[in-house]
């Protein structure tokens, strides 16, 4: 059933500050695609089937535009370091044992069932350096009804024998493979290519990145400017670019189909090549509090007009939520102009909102709202764990559902692209 209409409260995001809200509103999906929102059925759509769920509230899917399945075994441990030791202590050992595919199985089976339960309707995820576990998680996610990028990692340099390539040339072949087997396999779940960042690759493997995207005509992610002693890595290792995103930038891999995580200390002239590629950023408020990286200034980038989306970046974030994300990043916002910048006003709850859905959803096209012509991917929030007796507005009770709901339960139906999975 892709073409139906939902009667509810219905609220989504019209631009960063606006938030259209129609109590006994009908959004109307036609092919999975919206038709709008109407107080009145109109004419053309009087035939079809009508699903109605009262005054509950109906919002856009969430977007998560960062996040690792393989650490979400050890979510919500391992928060005692910062990035770098971080990685050598808790995630590589992790992820290298991912070489076992029986393992990975397991282990992105756990990963897939979660999701499919969140709040999340499309995310861009990172495999490990390893195609064939790479290969079940893409399995799993397309299973799920999600639609999801999925990359496997490049990492030739930096990190524990087991887990390191053997080589660029490797490395190389073993993504050239992995693309031949999963480019065209899935409906839902396409390949990304991952550099895992700058310290892990070298120049040599980026080369043949930047020619394997040429090639392949694939998205890109990667993290950028998250940590302190990562950047400095960075810098020693191209002591004459401007920034750290100008590395990447040296590879063709800064466009309009590139993600970058974290963007924490992110210079004026990296923050001015963002901006003039068109690079999406995934703000990941949870990761960067979680590993001390640090908070990045969202309010400036939103302003300045970037293009910015919430990732929860398990596992250093401890959640997939995608609602604590939002309520993360306003209170993250909320610190950094108290304490860092008090011309950096805290972002507001339509703002952090219109991340989680339009913000991050421009990544996959026109997703993330119920403006005619967009993706329908939808909730329909389930309140009844969170009682409340004062009357309140639509906007009040979807704020504190973002703020109370953590978990993956709270949702009566889920819809993606006019599919209805939950
Ligand atoms: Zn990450």
């Amino acid at each position: 059933m892709r073409s139906f209409i939902i009667k509810g409260t219905i609220c989504y995001s019209l631009s960063p500050k606006e938030l259209a809200v129609h109590p006994n509103g009908y959004a109307v999906c036609v092919d999975g695609v919206s038709m709008g929102v109407f107080a009145h059925i109109p004419g053309e759509y009087q035939h079809l089937p009508a699903l109605d769920y009262g005054d509950h509230l109906v919002i856009p899917g969430l977007v998560d535009l960062h996040i690792h399945g393989p650490q979400y075994t050890f979510r919500g441990t391992g928060m005692d370091l910062e990035l770098m030791d971080w990685l050598q202590k808790y995630a590589f050992p992790e992820e290298s044992r991912f070489e076992n595919p029986e393992y990975a199985a397991q282990a992105y089976e756990i990963f897939a069932r979660q999701m499919k339960k969140s709040a999340t309707t499309r995310a861009v995820v990172f495999g490990t350096r390893h195609a064939t576990a790479t290969e079940i998680l893409m399995e799993k996610l397309e299973e799920t009804g999600l639609v999801t990028y999925v990359g496997k990692v490049n990492m030739d340099q930096n990190a524990p024998e087991g887990l390191q390539e053997a080589s660029a040339e490797a490395s190389a072949e073993a993504t050239v493979q992995w693309l031949e087997q999963t480019a065209e396999r899935f409906e839902r779940c396409k390949p990304i290519l991952t550099p895992r960042f700058i310290p892990s690759c070298s120049r040599q493997l980026m080369e043949k990145l930047q020619e394997i995207r040429k090639a392949w005509n694939v998205p890109l992610q990667s993290h950028l400017s998250e940590n302190p002693l990562e950047i400095q890595i960075v810098g020693e290792m191209f002591p004459q670019e401007p920034s750290y995103g100008h590395c990447y930038d040296r590879f063709g891999m800064m466009d309009e189909k590139t993600i970058m995580a974290h963007c924490v200390y992110s210079s004026p002239e990296e923050v001015q090549l963002i901006k003039q590629r068109g690079v999406f950023v995934a703000h990941c408020p949870a990761s960067n509090t979680n590993i001390a990286s640090g908070i990045a200034p969202i309010r400036r980038y939103l302003d300045g007009g970037l293009r910015v989306g919430l990732g929860s970046d398990v596992a250093g974030g401890q959640t997939e939520s995608i609602f604590r994300a939002m309520t993360d990043a306003i209170q993250v916002s909320k610190l950094y102009w108290r304490l860092v910048d008090n011309s950096c006003k805290p972002l507001c709850f339509a703002e952090s909102f219109y991340l989680a859905t339009m913000g991050g959803g421009a990544f996959f096209g026109k997703v993330g709202s119920f403006l005619p012509g967009y993706a329908f991917d939808a909730l329909v929030l389930d309140e009844s764990a969170m009682p409340y007796w004062s009357p309140m507005d639509p906007v009040q009770r979807l704020e504190r559902y973002a703020y109370l709901q953590t978990g993956g339960e709270g949702l009566l139906a889920k819809f993606v692209a006019g599919t209805k999975i939950i």
